[in-house]
């Protein structure tokens, strides 16, 4: 479906086949609903997504429409949708919800395949660092577990350095590990540190707020997972706004790639590590490139276009996300606006006459 949630996805649908259910249902920030929705289609699953109001990148959202997803619109963040899914799934039995989010262990368990992909890309020589933007934190979770493996098993000699990298909009993890230094420690990590911090962001009114939708959330719930496995990886955290995301994901396309804009974190991030001197110049990076370029069509046209040449404003104000404003980018790519005329063309091609 275009995104890594479908590594997760396929180990989960094989887990729900195994206990015979017949109703899926995730809250999702996009990716997770288009997977699952494609999923359930395949498999012939029952399947509810629910995503916040008006937070979801078209892409996305068109494919769980497009797949057959019985899709709720609920008012309220990700972080609502999750809490009311959960509940339906844990608490609300004769709704026979099997809950596919990534607090199920199984899509764990597939999103650590990433891992040897990687690998594979690289001869199974392991690269110095592996670099992932940081949502909801279950694909770090899933790296973190699979180098424990792979490291048990002796299938690898080094384990890499592992970068989570957020939002400047939605650092929870950058707050807890770096300013509230809270540490694995075992599984004895400080969990008032955390319940703290939740707090202040409940007292202040504070909500995740970055054009980078898929990353956009407040209380990671996989939060644990990802301390231990940056332990493990001795990892670092970084956050990057919402400009450097955007310019990064814009080197990306010129490199041929494309991706959507939360996966342009892992590049932004892996820069401002390079720039610290904590990635060296010599080292090998793998940046995990999370979404598919054509997941967000707004983010992207807004980025080359900004104001419509009609200066009659911004074009974001009819995208899905008129709150976030996008500044004409620095490597924009205008389309340029030429008569119907052979020599204006030649002109606008830079063919001299
Ligand atoms: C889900 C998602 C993320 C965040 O992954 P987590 O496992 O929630 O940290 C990042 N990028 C994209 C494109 C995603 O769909």
């Amino acid at each position: 479906s275009g995104s890594f949630k479908d590594n997760g996805m396929t180990a989960a649908f094989t887990h729900a086949r195994m206990v015979s259910a017949r109703r899926v249902a995730c809250a999702s920030t996009g990716n997770t609903s288009a997977s699952l929705a494609l999923y359930a289609a395949l498999a012939g699953f029952e399947c509810y997504v629910f995503i916040g109001d008006g937070r979801i990148a078209f892409g996305k959202l068109s494919q769980a429409l497009e797949y057959g997803a019985i899709t709720l619109q609920v008012a309220g963040d990700f972080d609502a949708c999750l809490a009311r899914v959960r509940h339906i799934a844990e608490k609300v039995p004769r709704a026979g919800v099997y809950l596919m989010n990534s607090v199920n262990p199984f899509r764990l368990e597939g999103q650590k395949s990433i891992m040897c992909r990687v690998l594979e890309g690289l001869d199974f020589e392991p690269p110095d660092w592996i670099v992932v933007p940081g949502g909801n934190l279950g694909n770090c979770s899933a790296f973190g577990k699979a180098y424990m493996e792979m490291a048990e098993l002796g299938l690898v000699k080094k384990v890499p350095r592992l970068a989570v990298i957020n939002a400047a909009g939605a650092r929870t993890l950058d707050r807890v590990f770096n300013e509230q230094g809270v540490r694995w420690q075992g599984g004895r990590f400080d969990k008032g540190r955390v319940k703290g911090e939740y707090q202040r962001m409940d007292d202040a009114g504070e909500h995740a707020h970055t054009i980078a939708s898929a990353i956009e959330i407040n209380r990671p719930v996989n939060l644990p997972k990802a301390l231990r496995a940056l332990d493990f990886m001795r990892g670092v955290v970084r956050s990057v706004d919402d400009h450097c995301i955007l310019e990064h994901k814009a080197l990306v396309g010129r490199c041929g790639f494309g991706c959507e804009p939360a996966s342009a974190a892992s590049v932004a991030g892996a820069r401002v590590l390079l720039r610290e001197g904590v990635i060296k110049p010599h080292e090998t990076v793998a940046c995990v490139l999370t979404g598919h370029v054509l997941k967000d069509p707004d983010a992207t046209v807004q980025y080359h276009t900004g104001r419509d040449t009609k200066g009659k404003g911004h074009t974001g104000a009819h995208g899905p996300r008129p709150d976030v404003h996008i500044p004409l980018g620095t490597r924009a790519n205008r389309p340029i606006r030429v008569a119907d005329d052979l020599d204006a063309i030649l002109r606008a091609m830079g063919v001299e006459g």
